[in-house]
């Protein structure tokens, strides 16, 4: 299969040879020709599957197949997602998929100025990238209108339909002319989310790369009961020894992960934190920090990171446990991309035995749980009526990751001197810390 054989316009063909996507992926290959003749489409998709242009590109194909040249430009296509994070984001793989499609594009998000989003809205553009909230501010000045738009599409819908944004999304679709193709996408869907999103979907055809709730089979998942006062010294310690890698720190509240960062950066770790509370230029700052390099670890709240493309994550670290256990789905669907093995970590303190219970029946799976040497919870993990953890689990028991007590000792005291093992040592190291035992 090639985006060729798909049929896509030579202007995006060419875009997507520029860029050096080969083959499409399989969300791609599956909702790029219902789009293309007109469906509405319901796609399952992580977030790193390429769905992105699987909306994107039949968007793109029909607004520019169908243009009417030197007519004045009127918003076509409406985009909305739930965070500005991710606003840009796909705005800017609009531009760069649509880079010689002659149609024009900008993105409007709340925390930004509304006078450079209303020149740009007077000069007129095809494609609207919209938080919702923002997109209430300029329907009720009446900058922006939408009785064109012949297209919808809904990015991260699970979470906008889910997290309050229902009320504005029923407003922008007063707006919206019935005749419209409406492409909904997200990575889970709920029975009672996808029963909403059918009222305002006509006869949706529906598409799903992953089954319904799972997570990608290449990551690798392990909980370490520990209180939660010891949760910092054992993140540092996990932090020391994979040096190596970059890492996603998954925190519950704003607070608690400026707090976390700050007191990374104090042992040395450069670390980031990014959060609703941050500004749109101090957050894209942080992600570019850690993007480059120059931060090895990023500390985000739910919200903040939906969506994000942070690409070849190997670990991410759950410092609190999600409140919504679909968000464990979210917040895994950053490591173990298109084939590559990932890991994904939970801490967990015996307060949140109820989310980790929460987790397993969404996964359909239980997490494999081991105990860090030192670290064993000073009360029981109870995860069912004939099963617990009390950090004393029967069988092998994990490697230490203390420093002192340890042959992996100066191992550790070179990770801090940013030193360097053999990757493959490493790796092996890495294995047995991480053999995952199932939970009973
Ligand atoms: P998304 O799931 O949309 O966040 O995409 C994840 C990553 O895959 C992004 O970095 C895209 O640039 C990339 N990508 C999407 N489609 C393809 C493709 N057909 N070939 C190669 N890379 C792709």
């Amino acid at each position: 299969m090639s985006f060729e054989s798909l049929g896509l316009a030579p202007a995006l063909l060419r875009a997507l040879a520029e860029i050096g996507y080969a083959t499409p992926t399989s969300i791609q290959i599956e909702a790029i020709p219902l789009a293309m003749a007109g469906h509405d489409l319901l796609g399952g998709a992580q977030t790193g599957t390429g769905k992105t242009a699987a909306f994107a590109l039949p968007m793109l194909h029909r607004l520019s197949t169908t243009a009417v040249a030197g007519a004045p430009r009127k918003i076509r296509c409406l985009i909305l997602t739930p965070t500005r994070e991710l606003a840009v984001q796909v705005h800017d793989s609009i531009r760069t998929y649509g880079k010689h499609a002659k149609l024009a594009s900008t993105v409007i998000y709340g925390g930004a100025g509304m006078n450079p989003q209303l020149d740009t809205l007077r000069r007129g553009v095809d494609i609207l990238v919209a938080t919702p909230g923002r997109l209430i501010d300029h329907l009720e000045r009446g900058s922006v209108q939408l009785r064109d738009v012949e297209m919808l599409i809904l990015d991260e819908a699970d979470r906008m339909l889910d997290m309050g944004f229902m009320p504005a999304i029923k407003r922008i679709l007063n707006k919206l002319p019935a005749t419209r193709q409406t492409l909904l996408f997200s990575a889970t869907f709920e029975d009672a989310i996808k029963k909403l999103a059918m009222e305002f979907m006509r006869n949706p055809r529906e598409v799903q790369v992953a089954a319904r709730n799972t997570v990608a089979e290449t990551v690798t998942h392990i909980a370490h009961p520990v209180d939660g006062a010891r949760k910092r010294d054992l993140l540092i310690d996990i932090l020391s020894q994979r040096y190596q890698d970059q890492i996603l720190v998954f925190g519950k509240t704003k607070h608690g992960c400026n707090r976390l960062a700050e007191q990374l950066e104090k042992s040395g770790i450069k670390a980031v934190a990014i959060h609703g509370n941050k500004s749109q230029s101090q957050r894209l700052k942080a992600l570019g920090d850690f993007k480059s390099g120059k931060a090895r670890v990023l500390v985000a709240t739910d919200v903040a990171a939906r969506g994000l493309d942070i690409p070849q994550l190997p670990l991410v670290i759950n410092f609190d446990l999600p409140m919504v256990a679909e968000d464990y789905v979210h917040r895994i669907g950053r490591t173990g991309r298109a084939g590559a093995s990932g890991e994904a970590i939970s801490l967990v303190s015996p307060d949140e035995a109820g989310l980790l219970r929460a987790i397993h029946r969404v996964l359909k799976q239980d997490i494999a749980m081991t105990v860090v040497e030192g670290y064993a919870p000073s009360r029981q993990i109870r995860m069912g009526n004939d099963s617990a953890s009390n950090g004393r689990p029967s069988g092998q028991r994990t490697p230490s990751r203390r420093t002192p007590h340890t042959a992996a000792a100066p191992r550790h005291a070179q990770a801090h001197a940013g030193a360097k093992t053999h990757p493959a040592a490493d790796r092996r190291e890495r294995r047995a810390v991480n053999a995952p035992r199932p939970v009973r």
